[in-house]
């Protein structure tokens, strides 16, 4: 299987957990990492952070800010179209990761 097809399998339930998400928080509200949905995903608030034995598809370098769910507001943080357009972080990383095209 190739990376494209996978990360699009990957992504799709995301897509599907964050669009619910998107019905009990308001726009522009902060992920963090106790949210049930992004502790699903295994968000980071910090990409350093992740689990990379349980998460082995992290990629190094990958972080929000260069994910294709990912749009800026600030350096510091921008909404995640797989988490509802809530706010994360820049720095952050999670498993729906996908190369910003
Ligand atoms: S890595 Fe992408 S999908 Fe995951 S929280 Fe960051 S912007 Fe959203």
């Amino acid at each position: 299987m190739d990376n494209r097809r996978r990360s699009i399998l990957i992504a799709a339930p995301a897509l599907a957990l964050g669009l619910m998400a998107t019905r009990n928080a308001s726009a522009q509200a902060k992920v963090t990492e106790a949210d049930p949905t992004a502790t699903a995903l295994g968000y980071k608030v910090d990409a350093s952070k992740v689990d990379t034995a349980k998460f082995k598809q992290f990629v190094k370098g990958s972080t929000c800010a260069n994910c294709n769910f990912y749009k800026s507001t600030s350096a510091a943080e921008g909404t995640c179209a797989a988490l509802g357009a809530r706010l994360v972080a820049s720095k952050g990383w999670c498993s729906a990761w996908v190369k910003k095209a």
